[in-house]
């Protein structure tokens, strides 16, 4: 056992730096003036192993730290790969934000994002509705690259991937849902554009259901408008639909359909270059 704890001590020996200096028989370094040798007695005999001074300690540290750093940027890689179907999804950040859309909103899921902590205790999620093309996609995957920069795991999808990949399934669907419904964040892009069937409410009722259960937060984006979502008439879309209610805090996103925006940049961008009119 000694000889181990010598062998791993030996190993921290360096040559002796040009300062070092001895006190007393022991090495000592001469840049942060501790020691780098000591002395004891042991199974009769005297010991003077090498051991690591201040400032190999604190180099060793700072490589330790960087190690770290490495590994947590090389997870939080991971998790973004694994969040967004479509990759260009993990550039819309708030701070690639061009200020276009529902400011109001904006900034409500950018608080969303910060108190993500809180909000995660609580199961509290977000229901985003407004009209086609104004920006609540993006706003949903800016509160998902925001939580996954802090380590949070985090998955945005829609009912129409995960009816598929449920369908196609022979056993295990159950499994694949509660997998899925174990991220600290699910964002569903896109609520009603599933198909219009029995089985997708059953499916979409059982998503939202093992959220709930487990006592996770769920944000959710939709075209259909609070009236049509109150004023539903079929006992399954009811349910899901109440059932969101309770588990979100409506938001309701205002602003110009940001696919006519772009548009209309990019006709800016070649007007001259085409000739074109206007
Ligand atoms: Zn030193």
């Amino acid at each position: 056992m000694l000889e181990v704890f010598e062998e791993i001590v030996a190993g921290t020996h360096r040559d002796a730096g040009s300062e070092d200096y001895f006190v007393d028989g022991l090495l000592y370094c001469g840049k942060c003036r501790t020691p780098r040798q000591i002395r004891f007695e042991a199974v009769g005999r005297i010991h003077e192993p090498y051991i690591p001074c201040q400032c190999e300690l604190e180099q060793e540290r700072k490589i330790k730290e960087q190690q770290q750093a490495l590994e947590r940027s090389l997870k939080i890689a991971e998790i973004r790969r694994k969040c967004f179907i479509d990759h260009k999804l993990s550039e819309w950040t708030f701070a690639n934000d061009n200020h276009e859309g529902d400011a109001a909103v904006m900034d409500s899921v950018y608080q969303y994002a910060l108190n993500f902590p809180e909000m995660l205790r609580a199961g509290k999620g977000l229901l985003l509705y407004g009209a086609q093309g104004v920006g609540k996609s993006y706003a949903a995957a800016c509160a998902a690259n925001y939580v996954i920069d802090k380590g949070y795991t985090c998955v945005m999808t829609n009912f129409p991937r995960i009816i598929n990949i449920v369908s196609g399934m022979f056993q295990g669907k159950q499994e694949y849902i509660d997998e899925l419904c174990r991220n600290d964040l699910l964002i569903i892009d896109d609520l009603s554009s599933e198909r219009n069937t029995e089985y997708a409410d059953e499916i979409v009722m059982n998503v939202i259901d093992t959220r709930c259960t487990f006592g996770l937060p769920l944000i959710v984006t939709t075209n259909l408008t609070s009236a049509q979502m109150k004023g539903e008439e079929s006992v399954s879309k009811k349910r899901i639909y109440s059932r969101l209610y309770e588990m979100t805090i409506p938001l309701k996103y205002t602003g110009e359909d940001r696919r006519k925006s772009v548009m209309r940049d990019s006709y800016q961008k070649y007007k001259e270059l085409l000739h074109l009119p206007g």
